[in-house]
């Protein structure tokens, strides 16, 4: 048998996590059976570690949407015993048993080969959050941001998505300026590249349809007013990567932005992204995301610290990536 959360609802409709036990034939179907070496906690792996998560509706679940680890057998054409695997979404750890747990059985499609630069805890500590900030940029570029353009916004800069695109699209030759709520993480954001920090509360409450124009590109991972606003100071054409709702799932503002000044709003999905995509990303992020970076970005836990931690992560109290060694 092996540990893994569980996830478990009463009668009365209330969620509780804990750490359990589950045996091979408990898992889920699928054609690859995975030993899982390292997870991690993800905003959305904080929902669902609270009972937050709305597309979780079958329980027990075992929560986590990312995982790194070896395939121990496998009956897809792709993997073999011993290949070494990351795997990130596709609704893993949401309606299917995730990555908190000691061992998965996935569908081998879901698989990417674990990159030779990564072993499996940096593989992790990039997480979704990373490979989502990957995806951000690289939207960016496909829609034509390029670095002379001028200034990029990173908003929730401080957290998970937030770090890794801060610290990726400074190394690009990108001049970013990164927007926290946490005073004491400025020169944390200046060490991974920020040119300068603003705080959050200048973006977080309702604005004009229209501000001056200042940023090129953006990446948000925080939705609802702070997105409108970044919006609203987007120069003529730039482009503005959407990926999250820390802030909220709202969107509160008008169409000036697109209409007056060609603005684009680009949509981010990691969960059901096609795998050309993916193996992009992760082929991008083996050639350009620096392991030093996570000495700063960072934090080791064990298995059952992350039902402690996740009502922090969603209080926006964390800085970086919380990295789950599962045998821990
Ligand atoms: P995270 O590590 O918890 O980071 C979120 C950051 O947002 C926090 O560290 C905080 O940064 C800021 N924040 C928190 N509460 C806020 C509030 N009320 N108002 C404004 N800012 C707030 O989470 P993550 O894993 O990076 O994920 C970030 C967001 O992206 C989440 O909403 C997540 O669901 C979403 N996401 C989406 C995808 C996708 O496929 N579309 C993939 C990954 C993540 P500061 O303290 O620095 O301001």
């Amino acid at each position: 048998r092996f540990k893994a959360i569980l996830i478990e609802r009463d009668a009365s409709g209330c969620t509780q996590a804990r750490v359990g036990t589950l045996g091979r034939d408990d898992l889920p179907e699928g054609d690859v059976h995975v030993r899982v070496g390292w997870s991690t906690v993800n905003y959305k792996d904080a929902l669902a570690l609270t009972g937050r998560l709305p597309s979780m509706r079958s329980f027990p679940m075992v929560p986590g949407i990312d995982l790194a680890g070896e395939v121990i057998d496998s009956a897809h054409p792709d993997y073999a015993a011993g290949d070494r695997v990351l795997l990130n979404g596709w609704g893993v750890g949401e309606r299917h048993f995730g990555g908190l747990a000691q061992q998965a059985r996935v569908r081998g499609d879901w698989l990417v080969p674990l990159p030779d630069a990564f072993d499996a805890r940096t593989a992790m500590a990039i997480g979704t959050a990373g490979y989502t900030a990957m995806l951000c940029v690289q939207a960016l570029e496909h829609q034509g941001v390029d670095p002379e353009d001028g200034e990029i916004l990173v908003t929730g800069a401080s957290g998970g998505v937030g770090s890794v695109a801060t610290a990726l699209l400074a190394r690009r030759g990108y001049r970013v300026v990164a927007v926290t709520g946490k005073r004491d993480e400025h020169g944390y954001l200046k060490a991974l590249g920020a040119t300068e920090v603003l705080e959050r509360t200048a973006f977080s409450e309702p604005g004009r349809p229209l501000a001056s124009e200042r940023w090129a590109g953006a990446v948000d991972s925080v939705g609802s007013h702070t997105l409108a606003n970044v919006l609203a100071a987007t120069r003529y054409g730039g482009v503005v990567a959407a990926c999250g709702l820390a802030q909220g799932m709202d969107l509160p503002m008008t169409v000036a932005p697109f209409i007056l000044r060609g603005v684009t709003l680009v949509g981010i999905d990691s969960v059901m992204c096609p795998a050309t995509r993916r193996l992009a990303a992760w082929a991008a992020l083996a050639a350009e995301f620096d392991t030093r970076w996570l000495d700063a970005m960072a934090t080791d836990i064990g298995l059952g610290d992350a039902i402690d931690v996740a009502p922090q992560v969603l209080a926006g109290r964390v800085r970086g990536r919380l990295v789950v060694d599962v045998n821990r």
